[in-house]
């Protein structure tokens, strides 16, 4: 069976069990503090499994990407090494939200696999939670093994701890005990030798886990204390590479026809093979795991940066390299080629990957480029250090500073040294490490105390859209503190106008009132798991009490007009450039706004002008917003609004349409373009290759812009003496300028010409040296003509000029090879010691040399001195 029908009958068989099939959310969470990836398939839901929203559907199901790279839940050391982790995979899950429990998520799960999937049930082993005498002190689970012992017998039961049988997504959140089902896929010889029970949990490559059932009951508290969910949930997660290489019959999820295709193109490009020896294939299946990851995450929208996500994707993508480049021995970029064959693979059930290929093929070569240089000079950097080095070890510091100045990997240090006989202090390096991660963290830390909860949050709880300003209370609140920007105060409302950072526009700002006229300040807002959180220094005195929270209407105004502004850009670059425009990132705030977008070259003048126009002609043309708040995302694309990748779309989706403009946004915006007033690009960039950015600024502020800029025109006509057309003006004054050079430069050449006449004739012969020392008045590059003119003429010649410019001396130095050859004069030497009389220092070579100095006054000694060095 093809991996894409293993993928559809899972969707089908839940479909026919009542489960609405949903998208994959985004591989890189935007509004989750505690998490960077989608690490599971239930952190798109976990605002569901919190109560904080309500479901559409209470029973789900669907294949999630996911990225398992950093935080609780990191297999990236194993990724290559064995052949079922990856760093990125599809989960295939089934969910329940307060609907049903255990037993009908046992009974699938068994049916599918053994039924709809026909595996053999005797290869399969189940798991349940065994309980724990920790501080949480659970219980065995009884009905899950009540269950199972319906299903399966007693010796293919395994009783599993906490690590194994109790499932956290990470330190904080929803969490529950759970069953795992195991698959044994050895030979028959094999498993007479060993039975599988006993390999279960054991990391053997043959007996793994391929689902697991979680049953949601708790929540973990910030505290680590657990509490029950108001209801409980399903929550099942199926790693689907893994399940094709059970129902492929392979031993490997690489010999799976989701990963043959680009192994085979590996094997092309690096004119090798699969399955040669333990260090290539390694390198084969990190490559084709990774180039998974970085591509998806690229479509996503998260680009390799520095910073953040994007530096845990760089990461990745270097790790890829750095294996090509030590076992494959690739030392041109090439990971980006395998971008097609992706797409190609995996373009059916994931769009994207297609409609982003250019982008993502252009982002990796990039990178690739980029980072085998890098190899490259570390590769010279080592080899110095090894050279340098007095013994056969090289210090942690040095290798510490390759690591981190030059990001040259310590692997690849390591096995150089070793290759060179020499070797690398690990424990000092591991040291050096640990200082900097202790101070990065104690930099970042940031701790959240746990939520007191004072009132109900409103069904509808953001009114930002029609309010600036409400009566509310405050629902619950939190200390939050961090090493950054100290003790800070998380306050959620009952409901709130104020906009939670989203969708590129910066959270509102503002204030908080209460009944006595206590004062708060509103910070910034931003939303968690669907809660709008507000930011404040303070706590008010009186928690309970009624406040006013009144939004700062000037920075909204400003804010919206931006925003606004943004969709019109959005719709002008698709109209000026092409379709093949797409948003990338923006942002919206007060001051400016921002626009991301994938382009291949730098836009022209005229290009740019003609945006501008657009944009100002649709300002013009007083298009009043028409608003969908509940619509559908089938229905608003239908009338033609824009969505955007990697941005998390929910039951109910917000049209904003100008005119033409339509796109999908939460965001707040103008109620007609004219309140825009007027549009301005302030800068064009490129940000990465392939994507370009735009930088603009509306309303008051272009109205400030303008301002300054016409007070500098004024400023400019002053000086010309008011000209009535400055354009003319300055054109005019360039023209004389360019006449007054020409003129200059021929006054000066005759000088010259009279000058070295007089000059020649004062030159004298010393033992057999044509001598002459003399201060002229002409800039360097005059003397250097004169001096190398007179050499031309003469030999035998020695030459000592000075000058005095701007209140600098400038000594130089001239001798006809011969003499360098014959008298071994060396005007490099002569003018370091001549220029001690002024006090200056230079060189050159023996033939011609300068020295410049602060000392005019020391020239006429110098020139004196000159003759000295005759020999
Ligand atoms: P393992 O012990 O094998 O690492 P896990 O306990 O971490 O698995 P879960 O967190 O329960 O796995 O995830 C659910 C399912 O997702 C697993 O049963 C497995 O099939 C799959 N899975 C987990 N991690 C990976 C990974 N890194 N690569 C591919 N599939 C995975
Ligand atoms: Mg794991």
């Amino acid at each position: 069976m093809k991996s894409q029908d293993i993928r559809k009958q899972f969707l089908e068989y839940f479909k026919s069990k009542s489960h609405s099939i949903v998208a994959s959310a985004p591989m890189v969470i935007k509004d989750d503090p505690t998490l960077m990836f989608t690490n599971a398939g239930m952190n798109q839901f976990k605002e569901y499994f919190l109560g904080n929203t309500v479901p559409k559907n209470s029973r789900v199901t669907d294949t999630q990407k996911c990225l398992r790279v950093s935080g609780k839940h990191n297999d990236l050391e194993e990724v290559g090494h064995d052949t079922y982790h990856h760093t990125m995979f599809e989960m295939l899950g089934n969910w329940s939200f307060g609907d049903y429990f255990k037993k009908e998520a046992i009974h699938w799960a068994w049916e599918l696999l053994t039924e709809v999937y026909k595996i053999n049930p005797e290869n399969l082993y189940v798991s349940v939670f065994e309980g724990s005498e920790d501080r949480d002190n659970l219980g065995l689970d009884t009905e899950a093994l009540e269950l199972w012992k319906e299903i399966v017998p007693e010796d293919r039961i395994i009783y599993g701890n906490k690590k194994d049988n109790f499932w956290e997504m990470g330190d904080q959140g929803p969490c529950g005990p759970c069953s795992e089902i195991h698959i044994d896929i050895r030979s028959d010889e094999e498993k007479a030798k060993v039975p599988g029970r006993d390999l279960v949990n054991m990391d053997h490559p043959l007996v793994v886990e391929i689902w697991n059932l979680v049953f949601m009951q708790y929540n973990r508290k910030a505290n680590g204390d657990l509490e029950e969910l108001p209801a409980k949930h399903i929550d099942t997660g199926m790693g689907f590479e893994r399940l094709c290489m059970v129902l492929q019959d392979k031993k490997s999820n690489y010999d799976t026809d989701v990963f043959t295709p680009l192994i085979q193109e590996i094997e092309k490009i690096t004119n090798s093979t699969y399955d040669k020896s333990d260090e290539n294939d390694i390198a084969m299946r990190v490559i084709s795991d990774h180039v998974r990851a970085v591509a998806f995450s690229i479509a996503d929208g998260q680009l390799p940066s520095n910073t953040g996500a994007g530096y845990v994707i760089r990461r990745i993508l270097r790790r890829a390299i750095r294996y090509g480049f030590t076992f494959l021995n690739t030392k041109e970029p090439f990971i980006h080629k395998l971008v097609p064959v992706l797409a190609k693979q995996m373009g059916n059930s994931f769009p994207e990957l297609q409609s982003q290929e250019k982008l993502m093929e252009n982002v990796i070569r990039e990178e690739e480029a980029s980072f085998l240089r890098t190899l490259e000079q570390g590769l010279v950097l080592l080899e110095n250090l090894m050279k340098d080095s007095e013994s056969k070890t090289i210090s942690g510091e040095k290798a510490f500073e390759l690591y981190d100045t030059f990001g040259f990997p310590i692997d690849l240090t390591s096995l150089i040294l070793r290759e060179n006989g020499f070797s690398l202090d690990e424990k000092g390096f591991e040291a050096e490490l640990k200082k900097q991660k202790d101070r990065s963290r104690a930099a970042t830390q940031v701790s959240a105390g746990d939520w007191v909860e004072l009132a109900e949050v409103e069904n509808e709880a953001f009114i930002g859209y029609d309010h600036l300003e409400a009566e509310v209370k405050i629902a619950r609140y939190r200390k939050v503190d961090s090493k950054k920007k100290g003790e800070m105060y998380q306050i959620v409302l009952s409901s709130t106008p104020f906009y939670p950072e989203g969708g590129g526009q910066v959270g509102d700002k503002g204030i908080l009132m209460s009944a006595e006229g206590e004062v708060i300040d509103v910070l910034d807002t931003k939303k968690e798991n669907n809660l709008i959180v507000h930011f404040t220094k303070d706590l008010p005195q009186n928690p309970q009490g009624d406040f006013q929270a009144i939004v700062n209407k000037t920075e909204r105004a400003n804010t919206a007009s931006n925003h606004t502004a943004t969709h019109l850009l959005h719709q002008a670059l698709r109209t000026v450039l092409g379709t093949h425009v797409e948003q990338k990132g923006s942002m919206v705030r007060g001051g400016y706004l921002r626009f991301d977008f994938s382009h291949f070259s730098k836009m022209t003048a005229e290009e740019l002008e003609k945006v501008e126009n657009f944009v100002n002609a649709r300002i013009k043309e007083n298009i009043a917003l028409e608003e969908q708040r509940n619509t559908t995302y089938d229905a608003a694309l239908e009338q033609g609004a824009i969505a955007l990748f990697g941005e998390k779309y929910g039951d109910s989706v917000r049209a904003i349409k100008f005119g033409d403009s339509m796109e999908l946004c939460g965001g707040t915006h103008v109620q007609n373009t004219s309140d825009i007033w007027y549009f301005k690009v302030t800068g064009e960039s490129a940000v990465a290759s392939g994507i370009r950015r735009i930088e603009a600024i509306t309303g008051e502020e272009a109205r400030k812009h303008l301002e300054s800029q016409s007070a500098v025109l004024e400023e400019i006509k002053s000086g010309l003496k008011n000209a009535k057309d400055p354009v003319k003006a300055i054109n005019n004054l360039q023209d004389e300028n360019a006449a007054l050079k020409k003129q200059i430069e021929g006054l000066l050449r005759d000088k010259a010409k009279n000058l070295k006449a007089e000059l020649k004739a004062e030159i004298k012969n010393i033992n057999g040296v044509n001598f002459l020392s003399k201060e002229v008045d002409l800039d360097a590059g005059g003397i250097k003509d004169l001096a190398f003119q007179l050499g031309d003429e003469m030999e035998d010649l020695y030459l000592i000029f000075g000058t005095e410019q701007n209140g600098k001396a400038l000594l130089s130095c001239y001798i006809s090879k011969n003499l360098v050859a014959e008298k071994e004069m060396n005007a490099g030497k002569i003018i370091r010691e001549l220029g001690k009389f002024i006090q200056g220092g230079g060189g050159g070579q023996p033939f011609f040399a300068t020295a410049g100095g602060k000392k005019p006054e020391g020239i006429s000694e110098a020139l004196k001195n000159a003759e000295t060095f005759i020999k």
